[in-house]
């Protein structure tokens, strides 16, 4: 290790460079704890060790080392770079670069070149907004409601009218070549397949710097003025230079990153204006996805900082289909996911400035929880409430159940489906939670079949010979008293008619050939009607399970609760859960007795 990395390494303190990229907390003297961004992990087992110790290690991969092999990992650098990115976390001045080979010596020299270009064009783009050409741009980002306050913060700029003004400002800085790879500039193919001659890229546009998370800038993205046909792309973006990778960037995160920290959440938006008219409204840990699909890279990043997310992506937006990738892959991720979906079909940006910073920190504090989202998108996409419906809603939901990596999460969603879709049927919730346990992406209902209790009610309800007698009574009562506890016979018609008494010969309701063969197969099996005791066992097993699923609905209830640390609830939800409990115990030991 040379003199300036020895020095770098007693200078820096380990804690404080490695929260530079992911959040750690205190686990004893001079001991940090954190989720690992070398692995996938729900509870964190990367340890920091500072004070005289000065290094890290993952119990789960076993990852180790010092200040320089974090860095290094982490940006993907050699060593040198690592311990140059380590003294500038630290304030160290540089000494002169030092490189293990010279093609590492010419990138980091064409790295630094780049920055330098970019960070001049960035100035000069600024120039020209505040200059007599930007007269336009200023007019249109005037009307989009941002301050000369929030146009200097984001650093946006207009380039002008000009194929050669950006160039002619740069070509002192560097060679053709150099400016060729920065991305500022386009250039069409020769006939001999060769480059021609470099033009500006961002003509008669609002540019917005795109920056990295140490804020440096990087790339741009520049908005067109000209309507009509000379328009051309409404956006048009940096391509990819040795700066900028696409999928690598979220916007605004160098400004998001404390307050993201601070409120242990990302607020996620499409746009980069209603990134902007967002944080300028003062919340600040608001980041874009810039109206393409997350990658994985993107949520890697975004890991580091947290692992909740709230979605406020465009309603109907031409984007649904990146958004829903976005969520799918967030989801995947383990984030914990809720969403917004703004009045009136606006998005943040115009949401904002229409009704104001406060309503939307209303819309925020009212986001869904991504299951509940699903839940209600089901309903509305399958309404009725029909066995049919109700099984296209759990389709629906199961290829987004299977993408949670968490069985307790999976079971608790389809749980919650199951009762908020007024999924009564025994059998169907056990479908439903299953497919989502083991990650099936639908459920099959099977075609109906009787169980046993049926098939006593049903003898009790048919035989013509026990008119008035009590087996018969019992059967009726429970069925016209409580219809809710025969859902899972909605699909079997004859238990209801017959229950009123308006068909005597079960036969003749029925029409379905399936349905009349398990009917006939039921009534004929025992020529004898039941006896009471039988029916009575019948209606009582009936009654357990009713009241085994209002015990499943609490726990989702009493889970719900705890997680919103409603007391109140909590508490009324308890004694209800006790007394059923009792119910059901009484109940038991009379069958036993
Ligand atoms: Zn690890």
């Amino acid at each position: 290790m040379s003199d300036f990395a020895q020095s770098v390494k007693q200078q820096a303190d380990i804690v404080k460079v490695i929260e530079s990229y992911i959040r750690l907390r205190s686990a004893g003297a001079q001991r940090f704890k954190g989720l690992c961004p070398f692995h996938k992990e729900k509870t964190p087992s990367f340890n920091v060790n500072g004070g005289s110790q000065q290094f890290y290690y993952c119990f789960g991969c076993h990852e180790s080392g010092d200040v320089f092999t974090f860095v290094g990992k982490i940006e993907n650098v050699g060593f040198p770079e690592a311990v140059r990115v380590v003294a500038q976390k630290c304030g160290i001045p540089l000494p002169k670069r030092e490189f293990s080979s010279p093609e590492e010596a010419a990138e980091a020299r064409l790295r630094g070149k780049l920055l330098d270009l970019h960070e001049t064009a960035a100035t000069w783009f600024e120039e020209q907004l505040r200059g007599p050409e930007g007269a336009l741009a200023r007019e249109y980002l005037a009307g989009r409601g941002l301050s000369e306050e929030g146009i200097k913060k984001f650093g946006i700029g207009y380039g002008p009218d000009s194929y050669n003004a950006l160039r002619d400002k740069l070509s002192g800085m560097a060679d053709q070549e150099t400016l060729r790879a920065s991305g500022l500039f386009s250039s069409k193919e020769q006939g001999d397949g060769s480059q021609g001659p470099i033009y500006d890229r961002f003509r008669k546009r609002v540019v917005f710097p795109i920056r990295n998370e140490s804020g440096r800038v990087i790339a741009f993205t520049a908005r067109t003025l000209e309507t009509g046909d000379k328009a051309g792309a409404k956006y048009v973006n940096s391509p990819e230079t040795p700066l900028y990778t696409k999928g690598q960037v979220l916007f605004n995160l160098d400004k998001a990153k404390p307050a993201i920290r601070a409120l242990e959440f990302a607020l996620l938006v499409e746009g980069q204006m209603d990134c902007i008219s967002v944080f300028l409204a003062g919340i600040q840990n608001v980041i874009a996805t810039s109206g393409t699909a997350f990658t994985e890279q993107q949520v890697a990043i975004l890991k580091r900082h947290t692992s909740q997310v709230i979605v406020n992506f465009d309603p109907d937006s031409a984007g649904a289909n990146a958004a829903e990738k976005s969520i799918a892959l967030l989801t995947e991720e383990g984030f914990a996911i809720k969403i917004v979906t703004l009045d009136g079909g606006l998005d943040p940006d115009r949401f904002v400035r229409e009704r104001g910073v406060e309503a939307y920190k209303e819309a925020l504090r009212a986001a869904r929880r991504q299951a509940d989202y699903l839940i209600e998108r089901a309903r509305q996409l399958f309404p009725g409430g029909n066995p049919e419906q109700k099984q296209k809603a759990m389709n629906f939901l199961l290829p987004h159940i299977r993408r949670m990596p968490e069985a307790l999460a999976r079971d608790q969603f389809a749980a919650d489906a199951a009762q908020k879709l007024g999924i009564g049927s025994a059998v169907l919730r056990e479908e439903l939670r299953q497919a989502a346990l083991r990650r099936r992406d639908r459920v099959e209902v099977k075609p109906a079949s009787l169980t046993e209790v049926e098939r006593v009610l049903l003898r009790a309800l048919a035989n013509p010979d026990v008119e008035g007698a009590y087996g018969q009574h019992l059967a009726a009562k429970a069925l016209t008293d409580h219809p809710a506890w025969f859902e899972s016979l909605a699909s079997f018609p004859a238990m209801q008619v017959l229950a009123m008494r308006e068909a005597r010969d079960p036969m003749e309701v029925v029409d379905d050939p399936a349905q009349k063969a398990l009917l006939a197969q039921a009534l004929l099996a025992e020529g004898r009607p039941p006896e009471d005791k039988e029916v009575e066992g019948a209606v009582q097993e009936l009654q357990e399970r009713v009241i085994e699923a209002r015990l499943r609905d609490l726990r989702t209830q009493i889970a719900d609760a705890e997680r919103r640390t409603d007391d109140g609830a909590l508490a009324a939800l308890t004694q209800q859960k006790l007394e059923l409990d009792r119910e059901l115990r009484q109940m038991q030991s009379r069958k036993t007795h």
